[in-house]
């Protein structure tokens, strides 16, 4: 099974932190913009007719800020030109200041079954340093309109200020919400956003205070009934996000829109981060990826290793015996010796011991050696 992700590169105002391409100022160039996506969905339909999908992802920017009948089409699109499963996982990202019952309805309407919401934190004086759009307030009535629905919630970590009683308050928020899932990750800083300067002066919590406040959310979200299956991400019982899965598990998925990137074939491609640039390419008929490479061998092998011991449950050694034709001893050895203390095998599921899931990117450098070492 493979995914689909839909890019919607609008928001209404550019948060202090974001590194990702969206465009604050140029939501009069939604429609076309999603003509465009339309138009890629079907330049790409005739040749993966043979694919099976099972979840579709909005992500962005903001996908609930554009008007809701865009996302009606494009799922209507989808649908005319790609082979959903019934029980398909689709998601859209929604920004609890963009949100209104009749947007909810249209959403429904177009199939949208999971939400996922950019909470971040339920102290107001901290979204508003984060240049957030909504308060807290807002998050609670978005839930509301989605009551009894499968919704994530974003919790962001190492924002100025932030202490464990903000990190309980804004967990418990989520729960007694009804959040299904909590995705909670760290705040990663980025040169030339403007909490970069926030960053330089020092204002920022270090590394440390953030893996003590990662600590303290853990114990927070196992005692409310979630569960760790990834680094970032907890869920109710069932409640895992399949679209995400798909990904750690080295998965096909296929890209729409301005900067969105696909895996399908063996090869991996990039669409222009560029909204003009996309949007001409697409109306001449071409497609707009700018980067593509095919993935060798070695990359993979390790891409299949450091994807899946993100997650709670390893690499399976029979699947990596079975997508490569050899083991995962025979193709790491070293690196097996060198990290035996922070792995532990359960049946066939070789994966990183809870206490240091958090610091797995050490962990994995010895495989990340190994490989280039080839
Ligand atoms: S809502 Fe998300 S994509 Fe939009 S500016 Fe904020 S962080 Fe960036």
């Amino acid at each position: 099974m493979a995914g689909i992700y839909v890019h919607v590169p609008f928001c209404r105002h550019k948060c202090s932190y974001c590194d990702f391409t969206s465009f604050p100022d140029k939501i009069e160039y939604a429609e076309a913009y999603m003509a465009c996506v339309y138009k890629e969905m079907k330049m790409r339909g005739e040749e993966l007719k043979d694919y099976t999908f099972d979840s579709v992802y909005f992500g962005g920017g903001t996908p609930s800020y554009i008007p809701p009948k865009l996302v009606l089409g494009a799922m209507n699109r989808i649908r005319e030109c790609f082979r959903l499963t019934d029980d398909a996982e689709i998601t859209l990202e929604l920004n609890p200041g963009t949100i209104g019952e009749s947007k909810v309805q249209t959403y429904l309407q177009a199939g949208i079954n999971r939400f996922s919401i950019g909470l971040q934190t339920a102290i107001d004086e901290q979204l508003a340093d984060l240049g957030r759009i909504h308060n807290a307030r807002d998050y609670v009535f978005a839930t509301k309109l989605l009551k009894g629905r499968n919704f994530s919630t974003d919790v962001m970590l190492g924002l100025k200020n932030q202490t464990k009683e903000d990190v309980r308050k804004t967990i418990e928020l989520a729960s007694a919400c009804g959040s299904k899932h909590i995705s909670m990750y760290a705040l990663t800083v980025e040169d030339g956003t403007p909490i970069y300067t926030d960053y330089l002066n020092g204002e920022l919590p270090d590394t440390d205070e953030v893996a003590e406040l990662y600590d303290y959310g853990c114990a927070l979200l196992k005692e409310k009934g979630y569960e760790r299956y990834e680094i970032s991400n907890f869920a109710k019982k069932g409640y895992e996000s399949r679209h995400n899965l798909n990904y750690w598990k080295r998965g096909e998925y296929i890209g729409f829109g301005v900067s969105a990137s696909s895996f399908m074939r063996g090869k991996r491609f990039t669409n222009t981060f560029d909204l003009d640039e996309y949007m001409k390419c697409v109306i001449s008929g071409f497609y707009p990826a700018v980067t593509s490479e095919e993935v060798n061998e070695a990359d993979a092998k390790f891409e299949f290793v450091m994807l899946a011991l993100r997650t709670k449950y390893g690499v399976s050694m029979q699947e990596y015996k079975n997508e490569f034709g050899t083991s995962l001893a025979e193709d790491f050895p070293n690196a097996l010796k060198k990290t035996v203390q922070y792995l532990q095998l359960d049946g066939d599921n070789l994966r990183i011991k809870d206490e240091y899931l958090y610091v797995q990117n050490s962990v994995l450098m010895p495989f990340m050696e190994e490989e280039r070492a080839e």
